[in-house]
């Protein structure tokens, strides 16, 4: 029965089958695996101003802008997932703050937020941007945000970024915070890099009312490095962690993959999302749209179904329907993402910032 739970004892996700499930019924996207797709995250462009070291080579190759959607199209499309019971959508990128024009799209989807239909638009940005934008975000019906930081080095900070600056970055999240918006700052952890910093990033954080959230690096894209060079366990940071703070397990959680813990010394909260050391796919609720309109079910596979070309084909929307229902048959159950020194290869060929991470 679809109305089963797709989770076995053990937690692992299994598929399921039967009639159709109350969530069906009411029009929502469901996958074999009993899993609610309602959160969609959008990749409004391939390109950026920094060359974050463990996410893109130096000389990248983009996207040739025309077969890059509209902005008019993107609404379109994330209309359509809101049509289907999608409740929360992410904007990201690449950058997304520097695409043209973007705030016409965050001003056009905040209308689903007027009306109740979409619970949280949101985004994820690298913050060079944000002291440009952060008042209006807050104006479109933004109320929290994530800002990637690796570092409070600003040698550091060019040496991950390649092209960035931490002054900007820190004055963006001032403002973003002087704007009402909520931070939550997002930390690669990365051995060798900014491992001996992470107690005092999370500090830092903490004391400025911010939740971080370390990440683990994932073998997506061809980058200039050897990516295990640089991959560090979160279960040794938490470990290290402990060795210095209390931390408590709770139970919190913000609809996405991270499990986090509070640090009784600070208040504050470290999120861990560990898709090498723990596989988060059980819960996994969301997909993910690229720039060319191309939506992938699963970050760490390659299943994929185009949505540009039924959405340019019919202004109806039944054929972006149909597409769209059609690949969730398809979500895969998890990823199989392995860093291993003896398979340096890429278990994803494309890069994190073609889907947004
Ligand atoms: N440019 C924006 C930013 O940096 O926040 C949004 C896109 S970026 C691809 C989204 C997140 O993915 C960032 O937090 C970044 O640190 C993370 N990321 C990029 N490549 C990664 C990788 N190979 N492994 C783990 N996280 C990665
Ligand atoms: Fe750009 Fe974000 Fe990738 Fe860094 S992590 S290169 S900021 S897309």
């Amino acid at each position: 029965m679809l109305e089963e739970t797709g989770h076995s004892a053990d937690g692992a996700v299994e598929a399921i089958s039967g009639s159709e499930s109350a969530a069906e019924r009411a029009g929502m996207l469901v996958d074999p695996f009993g899993r609610e797709i309602t959160y969609l995250r959008l990749s409004v462009t391939d390109r950026c101003d920094f060359r974050c070291t463990y996410c893109m080579a130096e000389n990248m190759t983009f996207l040739p802008k025309k077969e890059v959607l509209t902005l008019e199209e993107m609404d379109r499309l994330c209309t359509a997932f809101v049509d289907n019971g999608v409740r929360k959508v992410r904007i990201t990128g690449g950058e997304p703050l520097v695409r043209r024009e973007v705030m016409t799209l965050f001003r056009r989807l905040g209308r689903h937020l007027d009306t109740g239909r979409l619970e949280e638009l949101t985004i994820t940005t690298n913050g060079s941007q944000l002291s440009r934008f952060a008042d209006e975000l807050y104006d479109c019906g933004i109320r929290r945000i994530n800002v990637s930081l690796d570092t409070l080095d600003p040698d550091r900070f060019r040496e991950i970024t390649r092209w960035g600056n931490l002054n900007k970055v820190l004055a963006g999240i001032e403002a973003a915070l002087h704007a009402g918006l909520k931070v939550k700052i997002n930390t690669v952890a990365l051995k060798g890099v900014n491992e001996g910093e992470l107690t005092s990033l999370i500090e830092w954080a903490h004391g400025m009312g911010m939740d971080l959230t370390l990440i683990e690096t994932m073998p997506m894209g061809d980058i200039d490095e050897d990516r295990t060079a640089h991959y560090l366990p979160l279960s040794v940071v938490r470990g290290r962690l402990q060795e210095q703070w209390n931390l408590e397990d709770i139970d919190y959680q913000t609809g996405g993959p991270a499990r986090y813990m509070r640090v009784k010394e600070t208040g504050g909260r470290i999120g861990f999302i560990t898709p090498l050391t723990h596989n988060f796919c059980e819960s996994c609720n969301r997909v993910r749209l690229t720039c060319t309109g191309v939506l992938y079910m699963c970050l760490g596979q390659s299943h994929s179904a185009d949505l540009r070309a039924p959405l340019r084909a019919d202004q109806s929307n039944e054929m972006l329907n149909a597409a769209i229902n059609e690949a969730i048959t398809r979500k895969p159950k998890g990823h199989d993402f392995v860093i291993d020194r003896r398979r340096p290869q890429v278990s994803v060929a494309r890069h994190m910032s073609v889907t947004g991470g």
